[in-house]
């Protein structure tokens, strides 16, 4: 592999993979001297029809002839209709959106939001989850309970309070009247894959009920078909109030969702994005929604994903735990060598991302087939005996 003319010039924000990839096709990727990888790392989750979907591809073409961008001072055909779109396939009643370019844009609006709805009631407090991950922008990081990432630009917003997620009696402690939002991911995923348990987000939700608070449900990684239903928490049988897409929905092309209801909505001059719900990634989301329902692909990731993690439990050894639901699973190592078991099973042609020290993440395309899963297995459990041989 070559690295790119050009790469020393780039913030080295990320730790990158030795690898430079040049084109992919269906759930490949193929690096610059023409090597093919199964891509389970899938964009973290961002390519949920895998790698030139022929819908996706003729959506986009046809969208970038016609017009790129105009801005959100006239309205636009494909904005509109996916916004009608989502409203009408998210369980939300009444719901409104208002697009943006990225999780953390999608997840500011929504803090935005709720703060508005909020401050007029003395509710200024949201809390949030020991652990989660809701985005890099200064009040996303401060929402995100992490805080080694948080602590070279200490102090920030001071509106959130981390509670562990699971502990009931905590959640009801921090939730008070002075609460405008519990904000929460159905499935932690930067966090290390954890599924919060159903009777858990039950209890949330009854909780904010209760207590006059809203339900912020970040499914910026979760949603869009990844854990098999269009939203995560629907596992759960719960509805929130607010709902963020970002990641799948554009089937790789920038987009970010803020979903309320119209009772929360925005008005006039509340909020804005230049590149906002742009007619390009507005005709790729709705080929990405239109391609999940008419190839069946929320159920598709339910039976892989259970496949998949099946297969990775039955590995044993250093594999302690599989977690997730649908295609994002979390593979719980009992040593922190996920770096290592990532870089063995790029030698093995597979491409997978880290969620942490000791949990190698697996977020492969919703098109994926049995086939694929079996051989992302069979290579992860020679990587992993590789991993281990490493000094
Ligand atoms: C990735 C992610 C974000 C941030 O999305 P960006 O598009 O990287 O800004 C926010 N919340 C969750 C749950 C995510 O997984």
């Amino acid at each position: 592999m070559t690295v790119p003319a050009g790469e020393a010039f780039v913030m080295p924000t990320y730790v990158r993979y030795p690898v430079t990839i040049v084109r992919g096709d269906g759930v490949t990727v193929f690096d610059d001297e023409g090597r093919a990888y199964l891509d389970f790392a899938g964009a973290l989750g961002a390519t949920p029809l895998g790698h030139g979907h022929p819908r996706w591809l003729a959506a986009v073409h046809a969208q970038v002839d016609a017009l790129a961008l105009v801005s959100n001072l006239y309205a636009t055909e494909p904005q509109a209709a996916l916004a009608a779109r989502l409203a009408g396939v998210l369980p939300i009643l009444d719901a409104r959106v208002f697009f943006s370019n990225s999780g953390a844009e999608a997840n500011e609006a929504a803090i935005k939001l709720v703060r508005r709805w909020g401050l007029p009631k003395r509710r200024i407090k949201i809390v949030a989850l020991e652990g989660s991950f809701h985005g890099r922008t200064v009040a996303t990081l401060a929402a995100t309970g992490q805080p080694s990432k948080r602590a070279a630009f200490e102090p920030l917003v001071d509106w959130f309070v981390h509670v562990p997620p699971g502990d009931v009696a905590a959640m009801e402690t921090a939730v008070g009247d002075d609460t405008t939002a519990v904000m929460l991911e159905p499935v932690m995923g930067e966090g290390g894959v954890w599924p919060l348990a159903d009777d858990y987000v039950q209890d949330v939700r009854r909780l904010t009920e209760e207590r006059g608070a809203l339900l912020l449900a970040d499914e910026v990684q979760s949603g869009t078909g990844r854990c098999g239903d269009w939203l995560a928490i629907s596992h759960a049988g719960v509805v929130p109030d607010v709902v963020t897409l970002a990641k799948g929905l554009g089937g790789g092309l920038p987009i970010g969702a803020t979903i309320a209801p119209a009772s929360l909505a925005f008005g006039p001059g509340d909020h804005a994005s230049t590149f906002g719900a742009g007619p390009i990634p507005c005709a790729a989301a709705l080929a990405v929604l239109a391609v999940i329902e008419e190839e069946g692909l929320l159920a598709n990731a339910r039976t892989q994903g259970e496949r998949l993690r099946a297969a990775l439990t039955a590995i044993g050894g250093p594999v302690v735990e599989v977690r997730g639901r649908g295609l994002l699973s979390g593979i719980q190592l009992s040593e922190p060598i996920a770096h290592d078991v990532a870089m063995a099973m790029l030698d093995e042609g597979v491409l997978v991302s880290e969620a942490g020290p000791d949990v190698v993440r697996m977020s492969p395309p919703l098109i994926v087939q049995a086939a694929d899963v079996d051989a992302a297995v069979e290579a992860f459990g020679r990587a992993l005996k590789r991993a281990e041989a490493m000094p």
